[in-house]
């Protein structure tokens, strides 16, 4: 049997003293006690820690995209009111996917997931939509690319759930695709075998489920095929509402806001994770929040890229849930994401401590816990606590850090989140596995060597 004593661990009822973790050979928690005694005597020591808490999911990750980061913040030619925005940035990004191959996905996919690892998240959300080779056609493998993502997955020791992209159109009322989107095209069919191709593949660590890009790109004719096939546990990723301009396409072509619209054709519930979701009505937060599905929101792109605002606190109040995500990837902080996350409201609202309940006031543990359940739901995997039966993802604090010097324990998530940018994860554990050792992942220097050579290879592109 495999064990960690904790001092103080964040149980799902809040901190808890003296926690005795066991999991089992397949990773799985068996029991998680507060109050337990220092193992001792005959039996097996346990690992020793002070600070415990669960792995983070990101719910929302486009690993690729990692390799631009840093790489757009350099403004373009303006003309007239035609500054840089979301759009201009796409255009970027189109450009860099037009040339990167299998071997390069896989190799950034591996950095990014190391990096995540030692920033305290254990699991991601792969919404995937890189599926054709750079002509256009199909890989001889459907799920040539998907595989690679999953395999980087597996070599960083990180949990995944693989969302291969339905992706047919470039605009609301079916419009055909631009030649720069000719490496994303597919159809219903071609995604459900590519979500067939990877059923041997989901195990502890990995499950699939679908992601339609968004009602740009998909139908919801198309959204409602796939659902009928997809097994009814399987988690269903979208994108919406992420860019006012949307919003207005979407009220010019179909009289009705995206959010709306989604929520009217297509039963929306628990297994929906509504990625963005930036420009909502009152009435859309209340019909979102009442439909159970999370809001996968990514504070750190979502300011890069100049979207706007979530009205957390109405949502909240709604009985909303959310979870983060990392998205472009310009942060692989989980910490950044939260504090950003709760930043914004304060500025937009310019009060402090907004991402509060009745029953929990402290802002960080509320964002932890929250972003945990939120994200467990929105990967269809067993995570997000230490519970018998959820996984055994589990990071340590750096106790010995000043941050966390004289605290009381309902303060640790609140240095964590908002003090400093140090980074207090130490050590990592996936599936009852270390993967990340005093701040370095396991197979940090392999991993980054290929990182590097694999953008020495993609600027030759440029
Ligand atoms: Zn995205």
């Amino acid at each position: 049997m495999n064990r960690l004593f904790a001092r103080n661990a964040l149980l799902p009822e809040g901190w808890r003293k003296d926690v005795l973790i066991e999991w089992d050979a397949n990773g799985t928690i068996v029991r998680a006690e507060a109050g337990a005694a220092l193992p001792s005597g005959e039996q097996v020591v346990a690992q020793i820690v002070e600070y415990a808490l669960p792995g983070m999911i990101n719910l929302h990750s486009h690993s690729f995209q990692r390799a631009l980061g840093g790489r757009t913040e350099k403004a373009g030619d303006a003309v007239g009111n035609l500054k840089d925005s979301f759009w201009t940035w796409r255009d970027l990004m189109y450009r860099f996917a037009r040339n990167i191959t299998p071997e390069h996905i896989e190799a950034i996919a591996a950095q990014l997931f190391s990096e995540c690892l030692r920033h305290g998240y254990t699991s991601m959300c792969e919404f995937h939509y890189v599926q054709r080779a750079p002509d256009g056609a199909m890989y001889p493998r459907p799920a040539e690319t998907a595989e690679r993502v999953i395999a980087a997955a597996r070599l960083a020791g990180i949990g995944i759930t693989m969302l291969p992209v339905l992706y047919s159109y470039s605009g609301f009322g079916e419009s055909a695709l631009k030649p720069e989107q000719k490496r994303f095209k597919t159809d219903p069919q071609d995604v459900l075998r590519v979500i067939e191709a990877l059923e041997p593949l989901r195990d502890a660590q990995t499950e699939v489920g679908v992601a339609p890009h968004s009602l740009r790109a998909a139908s919801v004719a198309q959204i409602n095929e796939v659902l009928l096939t997809l097994p009814g546990d399987r988690p269903v990723h979208i994108h919406i509402a992420e860019q006012k301009q949307e919003v207005q396409q979407s009220l010019d072509w179909s009289g009705r806001r995206p959010v709306q619209w989604l929520l009217d054709q297509v039963d929306v519930n628990e297994r929906w994770c509504l990625v963005h979701a930036t420009h909502l009505m009152r009435d859309e937060v209340d019909l979102m929040a009442q439909s159970g599905a999370v809001a996968g929101l990514c504070p750190t792109t979502e300011a890069n890229l100049g979207d706007g605002l979530f009205p957390l606190e109405d949502f909240l109040a709604a009985g909303g849930r959310f979870g983060i995500g990392s998205d472009s990837h310009i942060s692989q902080s989980a910490v950044e994401e939260l504090r950003w996350l709760e930043y914004g409201q304060r500025l937009q609202h310019q009060r402090r401590n907004i991402a509060v309940s009745a029953e929990q006031r402290n802002v960080g543990d509320f964002l932890w816990q929250g972003a945990l359940q939120g994200g467990a739901q929105a990967s269809g995997r067993p995570v997000g606590a230490l519970a018998p039966g959820r996984r055994a993802d589990v990071i340590v604090l750096d106790d010995q850090h000043p941050n966390l010097y004289g605290l009381a324990l309902d303060e640790v998530l609140g240095s964590f989140v908002f003090c400093g940018n140090d980074n207090l994860v130490k050590d990592v554990m996936v599936g009852g596995r270390w993967v990340v050792r005093n701040q370095q992942h396991v197979a940090q220097q392999a991993i980054a060597a290929r990182f590097k050579q694999t953008l020495a290879e993609l600027r030759e592109f440029r």
